[in-house]
């Protein structure tokens, strides 16, 4: 029985995604690491994109095969499209196919505005939504090319955008994140639109806090700790497992009809919470 109740149950579902194959990119560390393994441990083949620390995307690596399933890490920097390119075409010939992508990648270079360098403001946007652009370009091609294989799943493909609360809450002090996420939000309508009919469902997960390496000075003191949770009415901290849960499920049949939408995965952030005493 799980009694800790800073950390939710793994969905106990073996067989959810059985004989899938899904990317999961930035899946060394944090969010896209506890989902890569969490899509594992729901039958599916996993491929672990990092950019760097190999030794810990081979950790995850080693934690999905032990659920039986085949799992290998790739080196690949998202925002680069021929490193990209590699990426989902290697996937193709060692697996056969992608049916699940998972574009998580994602970094903070915080300043104000007016400190803020070109170099901060391109880096995230380059790899917080060009690079979702270009993983999901490519996983589409294929996609496209392979069609619906009614064994596997109702849809051709699937892929989950990881956005955040900050694609709609405005985020001063971090223009250059906030500006990439209400990218992705449109990134994630535009292409659902388009691909619906080629029964490829394309959604966003947007978590609010969760605890993870990019957000630590929000939850390592007391004191951050405290501000944060004033932040979330459910006022607990979310655990990576709460997005990677969710995330299992959207990328299942279960979801075969939730098409262009974002799942907030916040324990009530965008809910306004200076409102509940306040306004
Ligand atoms: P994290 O720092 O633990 O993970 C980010 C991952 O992205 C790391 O594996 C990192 O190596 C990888 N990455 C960075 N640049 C890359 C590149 N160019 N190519 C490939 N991989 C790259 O942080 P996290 O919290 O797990 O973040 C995962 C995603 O969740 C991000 O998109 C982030 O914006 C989003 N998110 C996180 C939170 C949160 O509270 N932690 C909230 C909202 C959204």
């Amino acid at each position: 029985m799980n009694t800790n109740p800073e950390r939710p149950p793994p969905v106990p579902v073996p067989e959810l995604l059985k004989g899938q194959k899904a990317l999961v990119t930035g899946a060394n560390s944090g969010i896209g690491k506890a989902t890569a393994i969490a899509l594992g441990r729901a039958g599916a083949d996993v491929v672990v994109n990092y950019a760097s620390d190999r030794p810990a995307a081979e950790a995850v690596v080693t934690e999905i095969r032990s659920h039986g399933v085949h799992s290998y890490a790739h080196q690949a920097d998202v925002s680069q499209e021929d490193q990209v390119t590699d990426l989902v075409s290697t996937m193709v010939d060692r697996l056969g196919t992608i049916d699940v992508l998972v574009a998580n990648a994602g970094l903070q270079r915080d300043a104000p505005t007016v400190e803020m360098t070109l170099e901060q403001w391109e880096k995230v946007i380059s790899v917080n939504l060009t690079g979702q652009f270009l993983c999901a370009r490519e996983a589409i091609k294929e996609f496209l090319r392979r069609g619906v294989v009614p064994e596997v799943s109702r849809a051709a493909g699937k892929i989950i955008c990881m956005s955040s609360v900050h694609q709609i809450i405005p985020w001063a002090g971090h223009v250059n994140y906030a500006s990439s996420k209400g990218g992705v939000a449109m990134l994630t309508q535009t292409l659902a639109q388009e691909f619906a009919p080629q029964k490829i469902r394309v959604n966003a997960i947007a978590p609010g806090a969760i605890k993870t390496p990019i957000n630590r000075s929000a939850w390592q003191t007391p004191e951050a700790r405290t501000a944060l949770l004033e932040l979330i009415p459910y006022r607990r901290i979310g655990d990576p497992l709460d997005i990677a849960n969710a995330a299992v499920v959207l990328a299942s049949d279960l979801c075969d009809y939730v098409v262009g939408t974002t799942i907030y995965v916040d324990g009530g952030m965008t809910l306004f919470p200076g409102f509940a005493t306040g306004g």
